[in-house]
């Protein structure tokens, strides 16, 4: 069951050898016993981080954490986290102990941790310590915190999603005093830095408890993300639609591949909803413009949130053309092509199916079945990839920017221009991805200038 490698396996040799107590702990005993290949494996030591260094002497140690007792060794190129058994001191910003003190025992380390099935290490003998129950915590499929759930989140908030987190990668519950006390506590997470919400929010979203999680802990979501919180209940009056926006959009979560970009896009897809509804003569309700304005409230969102510019940019594009009908014909789809690239519009194709995914058959019976256009968009497009020298892209092109430059411009802008005129005739189907037919169209592209 425990597989040490080994390469960890050395590293705590070489600490039992000098005289210290080490254990591997936390995500990796956790991983083993439920059958899993640890991601990393962590150790904990009584040594001291100037006696680690010292074990570690001939090999590279990178102090990562010192002042926290941690010390990264790298064995054989992988690093391995050792970490001094300590205490947390008392927490003012419900995120940072404003002390960490060293102790001598591991129960008292495995106190500090968040979770009992994180909390847990595995003796040199192959048992499992586990003074906390985390062991039938695992086996129940059950996330609790150590101790007084409200005492654990007043001191570092981080734990409320962290709790949401593992509840959806392990697909666990929450424990009803640790569930409870998330929720009630959840205006803490005010206090925690953004680009750490953010990332418990990516692995919230991830991990294939992800729809449910959302659903049960939707208090705490709105808490990071107060813009979704309109969405919960919303009755959209509309035949297409059977869920409020709020449970629709977590359905399409689930729908959707487990990748980051295509769940926080699901997730926000919606957003613009609340604001641009109105009902017809008929009392039926629409949203016309709500993928624009989703698009840019999500802009907005994930600005504050951290995230990344390029996740920001890719998640926005895929809201603001949610709501297009696929293209239908070779002309309609080389024109979506053009406008936002090949990987954009598979991307598309994952977050239409995953919005149609709740959609009764029933209700759409006088429709053309959404799925037969998505199924429709999707033929188009693998017959259009299959072409002999398939292109969307300047990259694609038969030519480059020094082809261009030979012709006589001068470097600047006016270089892409080309490029992209080309490109733009290319995907019409008005001449071909070759380098003669190119250099003669931009030859007179350049004389017409
Ligand atoms: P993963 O597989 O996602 O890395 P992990 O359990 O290794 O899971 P980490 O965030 O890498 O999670 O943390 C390593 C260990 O440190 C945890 O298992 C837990 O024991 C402890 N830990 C991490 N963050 C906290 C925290 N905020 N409060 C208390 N203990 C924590
Ligand atoms: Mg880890």
């Amino acid at each position: 069951m425990f597989d040490i490698p080994p390469y960890v396996y050395t590293v705590l040799t070489a600490l039992r050898d000098a005289g210290h107590e080490a254990y591997p702990v936390g995500g990796c005993v956790r991983d083993c016993l439920m059958g899993r290949a640890p991601a990393d494996w962590d150790v904990c030591t009584a040594a001291l981080p100037e006696q680690v260094e010292a074990v570690f002497a001939g090999q590279r140690s990178i102090r990562t954490g010192v002042k926290h007792g941690t010390v990264t060794v790298l064995w054989e190129g992988r690093p391995v986290e050792i970490t001094t058994f300590r205490t947390d001191g008392p927490y003012r910003d419900n995120r940072h102990p404003d002390t960490v003190t060293f102790v001598s025992s591991l129960r008292e380390d495995l106190a500090r941790r968040d979770f009992t099935v994180n909390a847990m290490a595995l003796d040199s003998d192959g048992s499992v310590i586990d003074p906390f129950g985390g062991r039938a915590d695992l086996e129940a499929g059950r996330i609790r915190c150590v101790g007084e759930p409200k005492a654990r989140f007043g001191e570092d908030a981080l734990r409320i999603l962290r709790a949401l987190r593992f509840a959806s990668k392990l697909d666990f519950t929450v424990e009803p005093d640790t569930a409870r006390s998330a929720v009630e506590d959840r205006a803490l997470l005010d206090n925690i830095a953004r680009e750490r919400v953010f990332s418990e929010l990516k692995g919230i979203l991830t991990g294939p408890g992800a729809g449910r999680v959302l659903r049960d802990y939707a208090p705490v979501i709105f808490q990071i993300i107060p813009e979704l919180a309109g969405s919960e209940g919303f009755d959209q009056k509309n035949p297409h639609h059977i869920h409020d926006v709020w449970t629709h959009s977590t359905m399409a979560v689930d729908a959707a591949p487990p990748e980051p970009v295509l769940r926080l896009t699901m997730l926000l897809h919606d957003v613009g909803k609340p604001e641009t509804f109105f009902t017809d003569e008929a009392g039926v309700g629409h949203f016309y413009g709500h993928a624009e304005k989703g698009a840019e409230m999500a802009d907005g969102i994930l600005r504050r949130l951290r995230c990344d510019n390029a996740t920001r940019e890719r998640v926005c594009l895929l809201i603001h053309y949610h709501a297009i009908q696929p293209p239908q014909t070779p002309k309609a789809m080389r024109r979506l092509l053009v406008k936002v690239g090949e990987e954009t519009v598979r991307q598309l194709l994952d977050c239409w199916r995953a919005d149609c995914a709740d959609r009764a058959d029933a209700v759409l019976a006088a429709d053309i079945p959404w799925g037969t256009l998505i199924g429709t968009a999707e033929r188009i497009l693998e017959e259009l990839s299959t072409e002999p020298a398939p292109c969307f892209s300047v990259k694609s092109l038969a030519v480059n920017g020094g082809d261009i430059l030979a012709l006589g411009l001068s470097p600047g802008p006016a270089v892409g221009k080309v490029l992209r005129a080309l490109l733009e005739e290319v995907i019409n189907g008005e001449i071909a991805n070759e380098r003669e037919a190119l250099l003669t169209r931009a030859k007179a592209l350049l004389a017409d200038r």
